[in-house]
């Protein structure tokens, strides 16, 4: 019985590990795809900077075209008035280039306004900028250890797949078989060690009657409280 359940606990051994990778590989794709949110999130608000300082511009393009030909309106004017004989002329003309004057202080604080507008949001997105460069540094970092992380796991898991396979063929049937029922409804350990009488699944003292006949190792053990099939180790025989 002994030999047999070697294989057994062999057989658990590399199922825990291959159970280990892959929780990590269910787990570790959770982080990366955090941090590409994150990443995606920070370009988002650069994006939405680049936009809001692209619409400020269009705004003072048009009032910059007005605000050329309104001096060129005034220009004209000024050379005009030095010509000009009668005084009813004179005063259109002057009310003329009073207007155009009015219009060109509007102008001018509109434009203004927009500069400041577009000053405030591009330092803002420098701001932005600067410590998206630096954390992105840490991202980066992050996510290459976590995709070196989750190459290592799949190698892992290969690797313990093809032992698997291997010590399954092994195993005697009848034992692989209540293993596996075990296993199934334990969600976990189905071979465990008896240390002292105390069974290491459910922790329950165990007769010694049955504890000596586990020590005997004529027959299969199953712990009378978890089921969970029993083994000692040498030392305690
Ligand atoms: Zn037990």
């Amino acid at each position: 019985m002994k030999d047999l359940l070697e294989d057994l606990i062999a057989l658990q051994e590399v199922e825990i590990e291959i159970f280990k990778a892959e929780d990590g590989l269910r787990e570790l794709p959770k982080e990366v795809s955090e941090i590409e949110s994150i990443i995606t999130a920070r370009k988002r608000s650069l994006d939405s900077a680049d936009e809001e300082i692209a619409s400020y511009e269009e705004r003072k393009a048009p009032l910059e075209v007005e605000l050329k030909e309104n001096q060129a309106l005034l220009d004209a004017a000024d050379a005009r008035i030095k010509r000009i004989k009668t005084n009813k002329e004179y005063l259109a003309m002057q009310r003329e280039i009073d207007l155009a004057k009015k219009r060109k202080a509007d102008l001018e604080e509109q434009v203004l306004t927009i500069m400041e507008k577009i000053e405030k949001k591009t330092s803002e997105r420098e701001r932005i900028r600067t410590s998206f460069e630096t954390d992105k540094v840490i991202l980066d970092e992050k996510m290459g250890k976590l995709k070196t992380l989750m190459k290592e796991l799949e190698a892992v898991l290969a690797e313990y797949k093809g032992k698997d396979d291997r010590l399954r063929k092994i195993v005697d049937k009848s034992l692989l078989s209540k293993y596996d029922r075990i296993k199934q409804s334990k969600k976990g350990l189905a071979v465990v060690e008896c240390f002292e009488g105390v069974c290491r699944g459910c922790h329950m003292h165990i007769q010694p009657q049955l504890f000596n006949e586990l020590i005997r190792g004529d027959r299969l053990i199953n712990c009378p409280a978890c089921q969970r099939i029993l083994y000692v180790k040498a030392e305690e025989e």
